[in-house]
């Protein structure tokens, strides 16, 4: 039976780290990272999960600075508030919470970012030197950065290993994959257009899945031994809940968790770690900020 792996006691252990740096930087400059906060407009899902990262820094002693922004702001106005931000030395990271209202480019409001602020690390520069040999970006993009703590806290070796990443969208299977491949791991991709990807899995000593289909890879699919990292999180009818549905991954994990030698499960997976990285982001580019400034 493989070993779980479980991302809540994992991110709860990040989450300690940070705080302790926190207090180190307070105690030596005076000074605490800040996270800009931005959401436009009341989605309920937006608001939860900016509301969510909001109080995760309160609690590791991350300054947030919240900018709440009606439905109809214009795209210029919205440009302005980011440029406030990056000019706002007390600020260290910026977080745009997507989607964004229609009338909106989001690509060009990314793209405004200052790039030493871009904690989500999605800036094409950021993606540019993650693919590059020799080049280190700023900023991880914080769930394909979860996925490699959990396999390396979990002590499973990437060097030399054969990987395959289902998916290979810009936000979590490439640069995943990318990730992988700058330590060191032998990759392959998997995405909707690839024939007979069963043959593909089997062959991997590590896997992550992140395709949004709910149980596609089977427990026979999966190499003995393997380590799984499942980011899929894909809501299904369930009657017997009470909400009447439940979270599932892209894993099958009552058939792969008998195979693989690690798993997350979903929840409780990469899920908790994904916000726990942010914070990481933050901090790491407070450090950066405060001790060149210094
Ligand atoms: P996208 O829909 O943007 O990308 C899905 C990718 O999977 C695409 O590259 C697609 O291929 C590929 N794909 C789709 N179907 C198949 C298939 N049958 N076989 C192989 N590949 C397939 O999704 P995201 O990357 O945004 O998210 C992926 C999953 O991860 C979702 O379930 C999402 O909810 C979850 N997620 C979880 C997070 C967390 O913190 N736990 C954070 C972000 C996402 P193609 O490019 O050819 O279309």
């Amino acid at each position: 039976m493989a070993t779980v792996i479980d991302g809540k006691v994992v991110a709860q252990t990040i989450r300690s780290e940070i705080a302790d740096e926190v207090r180190l930087l307070a105690q030596k400059y005076g000074k605490v990272p800040g996270l800009a906060v931005v959401i436009v407009g009341s989605r309920k899902d937006s608001q939860s999960y900016v509301g969510m990262k909001r109080k995760a820094c309160a609690e590791l002693g991350i300054k947030s600075f919240d900018v709440d922004l009606p439905e109809q702001i214009s795209q210029a106005e919205l440009i302005k508030q980011v440029h406030e931000l990056n000019d706002n030395t007390d600020v260290h990271g910026i977080l745009v919470q997507l989607p964004l209202p229609k009338h909106i480019n989001e690509e060009k409001v990314l793209s405004e970012i200052s790039l030493e602020k871009d904690v989500d690390g999605f800036h094409p520069l950021n993606i540019g030197k993650l693919a590059m040999k020799g080049r280190d970006p700023l900023f991880l993009p914080c769930t394909p950065k979860a996925c490699l703590e959990l396999l390396q806290r979990s002590g499973v070796t990437i060097k030399g290993k054969k990987a395959v990443v289902v998916g290979r969208s810009n936000i979590v299977g490439l640069p995943a994959s990318l990730l992988l491949l700058k330590a060191d791991a032998t990759v392959t991709i998997v995405h909707s257009h690839t024939s007979q990807p069963e043959n593909i899995i089997r062959e991997a000593d590590i896997v992550i899945a992140a395709a949004g289909q709910p149980k596609m890879i089977k427990g026979s699919w999966i190499k003995p031994g393997a380590a799984v990292i499942d980011v899929g999180t894909n809501a299904v009818d369930d009657p017997t809940r009470k909400s009447g549905y439940r979270l599932v991954g892209d894993v099958d994990f009552e058939e792969a968790s008998k195979t693989a030698g690690w798993i997350t499960p979903v929840p409780g997976g990469v899920g908790p770690m994904t916000v726990t990285m942010l914070l990481k982001n933050t901090l790491e580019g407070a450090k950066r900020y405060i001790e060149q400034s210094n």
